[in-house]
């Protein structure tokens, strides 16, 4: 997959996706990154590529002529029409579902915003996609892209080496993950519980099942109306949670 992203501070992009699995996955070509300066474009002979807000008030916008040169430089060399995710706290929030989604395209431009944001012209001839990273307001649209495309590259075959790893992740089928351990089996006086350490796999399964329900019924109960749980397992969760326990 190929991700540009269009910024003002590209080295951000560069560092915080160019180490671990994302680096890794850029390194073996299963995703092609290019972190493009925005102020490469701009007409201004001081390398402006901000300006006062018409109308008034506080901030500077970013001005449309240098991102659209640099949208039109990214697209000028490509055969295909890619999407263009503007990220923005404006946008319906991002989630897993979104990465599923994106991991199938064959390329995405990412818009990172800084000050008061951009221009909204450019945005309007560009944009295909606003999205954003959660209700708060960042500085920057850098850390929203980085979380995108870490979100989606574990979705795209071969980034993770497991992929089973990715499918029983929180949130993949709709529910949160259950509680996971290592060695040793006694750690801090508290020990791991016995089921995981039987070798019976079908049993384990079960157990996990149901401290997936329980964690997602009582951390994330918002969760449970989506999600793919049958008439049986809504019945254990409500008397789990008649009897008051916490996980
Ligand atoms: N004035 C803008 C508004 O109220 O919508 C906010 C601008 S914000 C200070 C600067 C940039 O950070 C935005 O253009 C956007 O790219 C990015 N940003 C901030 N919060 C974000 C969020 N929750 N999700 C995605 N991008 C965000």
């Amino acid at each position: 997959m190929d991700c540009y992203v269009m910024t003002l501070f590209p080295d951000m992009i560069r560092n915080g996706l160019g180490m671990s699995i994302t680096g890794r996955a850029i390194e073996e070509g299963l995703i092609h990154l290019e972190a493009v300066n925005i102020r490469d474009y701009t007409n201004s002979r001081h390398g402006k590529t901000d300006d006062y807000p018409y109308g008034g008030g506080a901030g500077m916008v970013m001005q449309a002529q240098p991102v659209y040169d640099c949208f039109r430089a990214i697209t000028e060399g490509l055969d295909y029409k890619p999407r263009v995710i503007y990220l923005t706290p404006q946008g319906p929030v991002f989630n897993q579902s979104m990465a599923k989604e994106f991991a199938v395209e064959r390329g995405i431009i990412f818009l990172c915003g800084h000050y008061e944001g951009i221009d909204e012209r450019v945005l309007d001839e560009i944009v295909t996609d606003n999205i954003s990273i959660g209700d708060f307001v960042l500085t920057g649209g850098e850390l929203p892209a980085m979380c995108m495309i870490d979100a989606i590259s574990r979705m795209i075959p071969g980034v993770l080496h497991n992929m089973e790893s990715a499918e029983g992740d929180s949130l993949s089928d709709g529910l949160l993950e259950f509680p996971q351990y290592s060695r040793p089996p006694v750690w801090n006086g508290r020990e791991v519980p016995p089921i995981l350490l039987s070798g019976d796999h079908a049993k384990v399964d079960a157990w996990r099942r149901e401290q997936s329900l329980i964690r997602t019924a009582l951390r994330r109960p918002d969760l449970l109306e989506k999600a793919a749980v049958s008439p049986k397992e809504r019945e254990f969760i409500r008397n789990y949670l008649a009897k008051g326990e916490q996980v």
